[in-house]
């Protein structure tokens, strides 16, 4: 059966997956959305054999409903391979009593590679089927993870060009590396100065200006987005959940129908809001705990109803989540207001003009399933260190940040359900941080010392991404003020 995608502030839009796709972002600013989510067609049974690859064939398919079945298993196979450092692609790593669902095995370490490493393959699949002609020129703002898994994926792709944007002060030191000297004909990247909530709203503003848009296809250029607000990002990390949980029940650490809990460090709310599919898919999931560091904006919307941007923006040491404005949110609002496009598009009209916004009593109710919780700068060193001389398993800042809302979540609630802990970047990727919590004698050390130890400390090997960045060259340093990036844009693009 067909899917067909809307927009979240206009319910009477009706695209395909590829367009969809393609388009990024609907020309209302609004969200796309499938009319409807769809229903596992294979048994939890069936999926328990299945190959990580397999499992996400069985998820995309009933999404990406225009894509053949050859289409769709040739971008899966194109997206999933030896760029993974392990065949199960996504797997879990059981310490203490949670089970971390390591989502960082791709080229570029973090969990960005999950969806950013199959979305040029569905794109390009889209521009063929739709017969476009143009030059696809993706725009992307990052916190840090995005820019580079994106840069990575879409590097010399045919009849792709990529620019990405990123906040100069707001990354680590090997996220910028790795930005800075990406290879690639069709690729560029530059530093904003501002945060990412500025370069987000720059990207934002470009895609909603219709007469910029003419300028481009004049030229025989149109805009797509790799930000995780295109549905091509969503729908691949679906998959993983549901993968996760069939081999918890290979592994017989679940019995058939057991509900677990999923604890996700969010930022943008694309991975949780995955989780949310994976559940209306038919997969056992109870909570889904919303875990975020000082940026707390998550936490108090679900625990308030307000959506309240208007507060100070704090660097922490998960900058991937340092994050005011949640995009995906809205694909959440729009279903808890019974898909009312009228409704979604006033309130996040408030938040666009006020900063702010409220939802109803009644949609509040549909957000229950939702655990909220944050972890201070302390909270998240202290976790890194207590789980690090329990197991000797070393997390990430930002997949600690979840472990300690996890943990707070049980020890409050009593809630004994396994628990799956989305682990999102290798902590080479931190390795200051990730160091510095376990022991300060770590401070006074250079960066590249750092790696060297952090292998010793993890017993872990240094990750091919992060050795080849080590002595390679920049060739990157292009840099503009948050009200620039069109400019920019043009002078890129050389129009
Ligand atoms: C992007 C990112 C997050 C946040 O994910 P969202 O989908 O934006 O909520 C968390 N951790 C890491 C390491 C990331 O790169």
């Amino acid at each position: 059966m067909d899917l067909w995608y809307k927009s979240t502030r206009d319910s009477g839009m009706k695209i395909s997956a590829s367009e969809a796709i393609l388009k990024g972002l609907a020309p209302d600013g609004g969200l796309f959305v499938p009319e409807r989510i769809p229903v596992l067609d294979v048994s939890l049974e069936e999926l328990k054999d299945m190959s990580y690859q397999e499992t996400a064939y069985a998820v995309m398919k009933q999404f990406l409903t225009d894509f053949t079945k050859e289409e769709l298993k040739d971008c899966i196979n194109k997206a999933y391979d030896e760029k993974f450092d392990t065949e199960e692609i996504a797997p879990l790593a059981k310490v203490g009593d949670t089970y971390f669902l390591e989502l960082f095995h791709g080229a570029t370490i973090a969990f960005k590679d999950m969806a950013l490493s199959i979305l040029p393959h569905l794109m390009t699949t889209s521009a063929k089927k739709n017969h476009v002609k143009n030059e696809i020129v993706i725009l992307t703002a990052t916190s840090g993870d995005t820019g580079k898994a994106a840069m990575a994926g879409f590097a010399d792709v045919e009849g792709t060009r990529i620019i990405v944007f990123y906040p100069k002060n707001g990354v680590s030191k090997v996220q910028e590396l790795q930005m800075v000297t990406q290879t690639g004909s069709n690729v560029n990247v530059a530093a904003i100065h501002g945060n990412f909530d500025d370069a987000q709203n720059g990207v934002k503003a470009i895609f909603e200006d219709q007469e910029f848009a003419q300028e481009l296809a004049d030229k025989g250029y149109q805009l797509s987005s790799a930000n995780s607000i295109n549905i091509g990002r969503l729908v691949p990390q679906v998959a993983y959940y549901v993968y996760a949980y069939a081999k918890l029940l290979a592994n017989e650490e679940i019995t058939d129908k057991e509900e677990i809990n999923v604890a996700v460090p969010t930022g943008n709310f694309g991975n949780i809001l995955a989780a949310y599919y994976a559940k209306q898919m038919g997969v056992p999931i109870a909570k889904l705990i919303c875990a975020s560091n000082e940026n707390k904006v998550l936490f108090d919307f679900f625990r308030t109803g307000t959506y309240d941007r208007n507060r100070a923006f704090v660097l922490t040491s998960s900058p991937s989540m340092d994050i005011l404005i949640s995009s995906n949110l809205e694909r959440l609002i729009y279903l808890a207001a019974g898909e009312d496009a009228e409704l979604t598009k006033e309130l996040m009209a408030g938040l666009k003009d006020g900063g702010s916004y409220t939802v109803t009593e009644e949609m509040r109710a549909k957000l229950a399933d939702f655990v909220p919780g944050f972890a201070s700068e302390g909270d998240t060193a202290a976790c890194i260190k207590r789980i690090y001389d329990k197991t000797g398993y070393v997390l990430d800042t930002h997949t600690a940040v979840a472990a300690h809302v996890c943990e707070q979540y049980r020890r409050k609630s009593g809630d004994s359900r396994k628990c799956v802990a989305a682990s999102t970047a290798s902590p080479f990727k931190f390795a200051r941080s990730v160091l510095t919590a376990i022991d300060s004698k770590y401070e006074a050390m250079d960066d590249l010392a750092l790696l060297h130890e952090l292998q010793t400390v993890s017993g872990v090997d240094m990750p091919g991404a992060v050795r080849e960045i080590l002595d390679a060259k920049v060739l990157h340093t292009l840099e503009c003020d948050a009200g620039q990036m069109k400019e920019t844009v043009r002078e890129v693009l050389k129009i």
